[in-house]
């Protein structure tokens, strides 16, 4: 159409004189490329988990509870161009990032018809102060991106974060547990009575938030459980 056309060059022209960065590695993006660049694509340690029943996450993960699969796109590196990625993403007002890699994993998941193996996503809840300090719950957008290309319906209201955490980073393993069991709690827990639930965080470290409320899910009804998230660190 006539319309889209003009707006096409317009953009072009508009990219000619501010061009827009890789959010990963900080060079220009070309006429084609949205937010990541092709080689960042390329380049970014991707874990390759959804092919992979017996991987790292799933191992580490199943430990503790029961999960029928775990997934990450990225394992993390700090210093890397993924550290970067998640930094623009969680503190520079960036939530396309999300968006666009929950795109790009669900056609990977799709691939391998992955997307028959859930009939809902849920995102880890952040607490109400955090998400309206950042502007946007980053796994919500995550879920968005999946949610959107996967053709299966996401809920950014139905889990609930209690109370906000302090840093855990100089907690040990107990305190940490401890400290997030009661953290979580689900509205309306009728609608996920059956649902094969996939919860999706943005980056995996030792796995206490995703435990948390994977517990939660699976009290309260949900049959089976699955795990994505962007990053495992
Ligand atoms: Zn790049």
């Amino acid at each position: 159409m006539a319309n889209s056309r003009a707006k096409e060059i317009l953009l072009d022209f508009v990219s000619l004189f501010f061009p827009r960065p890789c959010l990963a590695c900080g060079d220009s993006l070309v006429k084609g490329e949205d937010v990541i660049c092709t080689t960042c694509m390329l380049e970014m340690p991707q874990t390759e988990y959804h092919i992979d029943r017996g991987n790292p996450l799933q191992n580490r993960l199943s430990y503790r509870i029961p999960i029928k699969y775990a997934m990450a796109i990225f394992k993390f590196n700090k210093s890397g161009r993924v550290q970067h990625l998640l930094h623009e993403f969680k503190y520079k007002n960036h939530p396309e990032i999300g968006i666009v890699l929950g795109r790009v994993y669900a056609a990977k998941l799709i691939e391998i018809n992955l997307n028959n193996a859930f009939d809902m996503i849920i995102p880890v809840p952040l607490h109400p102060l955090r998400k309206r300090k950042r502007g946007y719950n980053q796994s919500a957008k995550f879920a968005e991106g999946l949610s959107e290309k996967l053709n299966i319906p996401f809920s950014d209201d139905l889990m609930i974060r209690k109370m906000s955490t302090e840093t855990q980073t100089r907690k040990t393993k107990l305190n940490r547990w401890e400290n997030m069991s009661g953290v979580f709690g689900l509205n309306k827990p009728q609608i996920i009575q059956g649902k094969r639930i996939l919860l999706v965080d943005d980056v995996i470290t030792t796995g206490s938030t995703v435990e948390a409320c994977a517990h939660v899910l699976l009290n309260e009804g949900c049959p089976e459980l699955s795990i994505a998230c962007i990053a495992e660190a």
